[in-house]
């Protein structure tokens, strides 16, 4: 069975390219009948703050990647770190270096203005084991020191390391903490991960982690090691591109559903496929339609994307992605009425939308109170003859069944009798029933408000 995993260190908030990461090994999991983990990567104690973590599963809830299981600490498990440490000692496949940091830092030093290799290697590695001090000791791989360590990759091939060009790596220092590549491969192997999937800044820690592996004689994952995001202008991914966080982008108003569809196509493609739900996503994402070049972040197309998820979005499911639009904003929720009335407007107004925010802008008739404040641009349409219009027109419907055919057959009718046509009726009521020119129409507003709400506004009007 298939096991993924995200593993984020909890150091600030959930980045665009963290998010697309667990989005990756969230949808292989999922479309595999897999696992899907969190393991909160917190053994850098000065850095890892309780905020991060929360602020990291909170993102993760919204984009709606739900995981298996509670989430790990890594730094729970520091003990069974060196428990495995131990262990390859006892085997033979690491060692106790009593080199301390200064004396490997002035050789590294040395070696810098001698123009040598600064790769350490450890007097202590051949020591007689019968002959070892009483002291404090770092605890290193001994790692092959000829041949060649393959990383086969999944999406970027057979990388080569040279072993010479690999020191033995530090797996538990001297005060017992582990490192964090000693970490990684002990979880990754407890947690049974069969697939790892992440940045491809790892890549040259994939070589090293293999060594562990070998040395403990421990299944490999399969390595998937994907290119990080650019910038719409082909450089790395930073604040001075925009947003970079997915609390902005959730800020903005795009729903997660495009969110999701966006994520999974920076990087990864199905043919042409641009646009597609969730269950097309389970079922077509694989390892090898991730591609080898970095995707470049794109909000156009970010746009095109979310207003194709809002128009074709069930009302339900729009009304919960709103609400959690303004959760994130720390806006109000909206109350019952608010969604009675927006609710039936949602099929005439949705396809006008490309953000939650513009969204809430069409619909705004449904949000705002009695008596309805006027706009400037609206108030002109509200001349003494229009208030008589809408005097007339309230007359008119009072008992009039409350069908779109209906209401139509009224508002012509009173316009003809104005020799108006229904244009110029309809710009009065606009501004009674929502207070501004641009709306969704007069009728589908009519309709959603029902008789006694639009009555009320067109009352508060009329003359
Ligand atoms: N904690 C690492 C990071 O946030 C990820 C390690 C991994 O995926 O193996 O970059």
């Amino acid at each position: 069975p298939v096991v993924t995993r995200f593993a984020p260190s909890p150091t600030g908030y959930l980045h665009i390219g963290g998010a697309r990461t667990a989005l990756f090994n969230w949808l292989y999991a999922r479309g595999r009948k897999g696992k899907f983990l969190l393991r909160i990567e917190d053994t850098d104690r000065a850095r890892s703050t309780a905020e991060a973590t929360e602020a990291i599963l909170q993102g993760l809830r919204w984009l709606g990647l739900d995981w298996d299981g509670d989430p790990v600490s890594q730094f729970a498990r520091r003990e069974r770190h060196a428990e495995v440490a131990r262990e390859m000692l006892a085997r033979g496949a690491a060692y106790k270096c009593f080199s301390s940091p200064e004396e490997i830092e002035a050789f590294r030093e040395e070696a810098r203005a001698e123009g040598r290799s600064t790769l350490f290697l450890s007097p202590w590695r051949d020591a007689d084991p019968a002959s070892l001090p009483d002291a404090p000791h770092a605890i290193r791989l001994k790692a092959p020191r000829d041949g060649e360590t393959v990383v086969h990759d999944a999406v970027q091939g057979d990388v080569t390391f040279q072993n010479a060009q690999l020191d033995d790596m530090v797996l538990l220092r001297s005060d017992g903490t582990p490192t964090y590549m000693h970490a990684v491969v002990v979880d990754d192997h407890d947690m049974g991960v069969t697939h790892v999937i992440r940045g491809d800044d790892h890549l040259t820690n994939a070589a090293r982690q293999i060594q562990i592996y070998q040395a403990m004689g421990w299944q490999v994952p399969v390595f998937a090691h994907i290119p990080l995001i650019h910038g719409p202008d082909g450089k790395k991914l930073s604040k001075r591109h925009g947003a970079v966080g997915l609390h902005e982008y959730a800020a903005m108003g795009y729903p997660a559903a495009a969110m999701r569809n966006y994520l999974a196509r920076l990087g990864w493609s199905h043919g042409d496929d641009e646009l597609f739900d969730d269950a097309q996503a389970r079922e077509w994402f694989d390892l090898g339609g991730i591609g080898k070049a970095p995707a470049r972040l794109d909000f156009k197309k970010l746009e095109h994307v979310s207003g194709h998820h809002i128009a074709q979005m069930p009302d339900d499911l729009l009304i919960g992605e709103l609400a959690a639009y303004l959760e994130a904003t720390g806006t109000e929720p909206l109350t019952a009425r608010q969604t009675d009335w927006l609710r039936p407007a949602l099929p005439a107004i949705k396809s006008k939308a490309k953000t939650l925010p513009a969204l809430l802008e069409q619909g705004r008739f449904a949000l705002v109170q009695r008596p309805v404040e006027i706009e400037d641009k609206a108030a002109a349409a509200l001349d003494s003859v229009s208030r008589g219009i809408l005097g007339e027109l309230t007359a008119a419907v009072q008992h009039a069944s409350w069908d779109r055919n209906e209401l139509e057959a009224a508002a012509k009718q009173i316009g003809e009798s104005h020799g108006l046509g229904l244009g110029k009726v309809a710009a009065p009521l606009r501004a009674a029933l929502a207070g501004r020119s641009s709306t969704p129409s007069v009728f589908d507003m009519m309709l959603a408000l029902g008789r006694d709400e639009t009555l009320a506004r067109l009352q508060d009007q009329a003359g």
